[in-house]
């Protein structure tokens, strides 16, 4: 019986791993991974506390706290899994070997949104919404966002009844031919520097609508656009990233361009509006 176990093993054909699964596989490393999306400043902080080696560890760069995770000093010994699981989680791949030792720290951004904004605005950004056809949808999903929920008001983002007091047009909907005068007169009526976002794949392309009679066009159509927020509807968390992003690019931009004059514009400006009335007069109301 031996003998036939033996012959059996011999006669069978060789298995090699393929170098490729080896590549990256990081079964067995115990090495942690961070999902950017579920990282918060505290249950960072939870997991630097337990870390036996310093590995993880909060740092403050350039003004903006960040988590920093030194694979260099990692033992790999789950601590940061048990305690904030929401966060850490077991590398399904691992790339970073044979890399310089500055390649093995990484770094993810810990600014919240509400700080995030008050370094873009230095205050509060205000968004004026405007719906010149939408099916109500998208409304559904922006309504959301103030919600015990989402509590958008707790990032610094409060909307307001009067394009005169709004930093940002955030525009559903194709636009209608009823609605593409009202929507030249609000865009007017926003103060400089403005900003428009044109919301979901009715307002991005005119979605549905986009070949009905009705319709003048997608938002861009009518006024000038500075960033886009596909989906049928968005979802109130894709509504918050397109918002900062759009944000972030145009006072980026002005920085990048060298164009001092409209980086200090858009925060000087954003600094100086007075903070809109819970109820505006009817004089301010467009
Ligand atoms: S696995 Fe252990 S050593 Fe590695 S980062 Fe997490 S807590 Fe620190
Ligand atoms: S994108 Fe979808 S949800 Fe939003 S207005 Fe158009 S059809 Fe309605």
């Amino acid at each position: 019986m031996i003998l036939d176990v033996l012959k059996n093993s011999l006669g069978a054909a060789s298995q090699l791993i393929p170098v490729e699964a080896l590549l990256g596989n990081s079964q067995g490393s115990r090495m942690p991974d961070v999902r950017p999306t579920m990282l918060t400043a505290s249950g960072a902080q939870l997991a630097a506390d337990v870390c036996p080696t310093a590995a993880l560890a909060l740092e403050r760069q350039e003004g903006r706290l960040h988590l920093k995770l030194d694979y260099g000093k990692c033992i790999g010994c789950g601590r940061c899994l048990q305690v904030a699981p929401e966060i850490f989680v077991p590398a399904k791949q691992f790339t970073w070997t044979g890399a310089s030792r500055e390649e093995l720290i990484r770094r993810w951004d810990l600014q919240d949104v509400r700080a995030e904004i008050h370094t873009l605005m230095g205050r509060a950004l205000n968004i004026r919404q405007l719906d010149p056809g939408s099916c109500n949808g998208c409304e559904a999903e922006i309504s959301a966002l103030t919600n015990p929920y989402y509590d958008l008001e707790r990032f610094g983002i409060h909307f307001v009844a009067s394009p005169k007091h709004a930093d940002m047009l955030l525009v559903t909907g194709p636009v209608t031919r009823n609605m593409a005068e009202a929507v030249r007169n609000t865009y007017e009526a926003v103060p400089e520097p403005k900003l428009v976002v044109a919301v979901g794949a009715c307002g991005v392309s005119g979605g549905l609508f986009a070949r009905s009679h009705a319709v003048v066009g997608p938002v861009d159509a009518v006024i000038p656009v500075d960033g886009y927020i596909p989906g049928c509807p968005p979802t109130p968390a894709m509504l918050v990233t397109g918002i900062l992003r759009v944000l972030k690019t145009r006072i980026g931009q002005s920085r990048a361009s060298g164009d001092a004059a409209l980086a200090s514009e858009v925060l000087s400006t954003a600094l100086r509006r007075p903070v809109a009335p819970l109820i505006p007069s009817p004089e301010q109301q467009t």
